[in-house]
């Protein structure tokens, strides 16, 4: 029988939600001794876990189906070894959010030229852990630079003099800061995404492909929605309605021996305080907001 093997990342920024997303799609594994390989228990799909780098390559030579990779790395490898094709991107998994940022140094007074657009990056060094995607990137805007390529501690090379601007991950910008860098502009967003090659797959897998497609789309879905149940005056329906995000036909009952009803909706976008006191002043009461656990269309 046919079994998938999914490559997520051993230990860092991705490992945690990825193992737990799986886990919520019903996977349980058998953590072998050297914690590589894990075998799936009741679902045959099998996990391998392996440096995040590693994983779009694992796919491209069709040693594993599935990966969740964030998308610069899957751009990257791909741009590297495949010219920029080879892997598909079959759900993007809502985190590991970042962006890859062109950065150049303060300028310390007026007078050292400080860099404020990108095409003043012409001819000068850029030092990256992503120099194909970069220079992908910066080919486009009609821009060549050199490409310094480091494999961690980027932020450094300004300093260093080994640089003369950095193309990197940031998420909040301190690091950026803590080097004294500005950011310059913004060239890739990227976030974690359930990859797999596109190579040719048996039925068998394709089938069992689709089922934890379905489930995970069914997770992802479950955990941006709520239940929501309220009491309001029956007048106030269509006014409710319009006020729950993400809501056309919310379900409603009589209330025994008044004449409020009870309205229950799944919401399937984030409800925000506003969104309580909002229906609050439209004459809802007794509002419960209730986490969903899973769904299926
Ligand atoms: P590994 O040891 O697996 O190679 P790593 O050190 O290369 O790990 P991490 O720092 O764990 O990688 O980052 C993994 C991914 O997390 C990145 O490729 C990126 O998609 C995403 N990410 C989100 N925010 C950030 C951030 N602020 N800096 C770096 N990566 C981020
Ligand atoms: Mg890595």
């Amino acid at each position: 029988m046919s079994r998938l093997r999914v490559a997520i990342q051993k230990s860092g920024r991705l490992s945690e939600q990825s193992l737990e997303l799986l886990k919520k799609c019903g996977l349980q594994f058998m953590r072998s001794k050297d914690k590589l390989f894990w075998y799936g228990k009741d679902f045959p799909v099998d996990l391998l876990l392996v440096r995040d780098d590693d994983i779009p390559r694992l796919l491209l030579d069709g040693v594993c189906d599935l990966g969740i990779v964030g998308e610069n790395i899957a751009q990257e490898v791909m741009l590297e070894r495949n010219g920029g094709s080879g892997l598909n991107c079959l759900r993007k998994l809502g985190f590991g959010n970042c962006r890859l940022s062109i950065a150049v140094p303060e300028a310390t007074n007026a007078a050292q030229g400080e860099i404020t657009r990108l095409e003043q990056l012409e001819g000068l060094r850029v030092a990256t852990s992503y120099p194909a995607l970069t220079r992908e990137l910066l080919n486009k805007k009609g821009i060549s630079t050199r490409i310094v390529e480091l494999s961690g501690s980027v932020e450094i090379a300004p300093s260093l003099g080994t640089a003369d601007a950095i193309s990197d991950l940031v998420s909040t910008g301190t690091t950026l800061r803590a080097n004294h860098l500005r950011e310059l502009e913004i060239i890739f967003e990227s976030e974690a995404g359930l990859f797999g090659s596109q190579a040719e797959v048996s039925e068998e897998k394709q089938q069992l492909l689709q089922l934890l497609l379905a489930r995970l789309e069914g997770v992802i879905q479950a955990s941006a929605s709520k239940y929501v149940m309220l009491h309001a005056p029956r007048e106030a329906l269509a006014r409710i309605t319009e006020l729950l995000p993400g809501v056309e036909h919310p379900s409603v009952m009589p209330l025994e021996g008044s004449d409020r009803i009870a309205i229950h909706a799944v919401c399937g976008e984030t409800l925000f305080w506003e969104h309580l006191e909002a229906l609050k002043a439209v004459g809802a009461s007794a509002i419960l907001v209730l986490p969903v656990e899973k769904m299926l269309a």
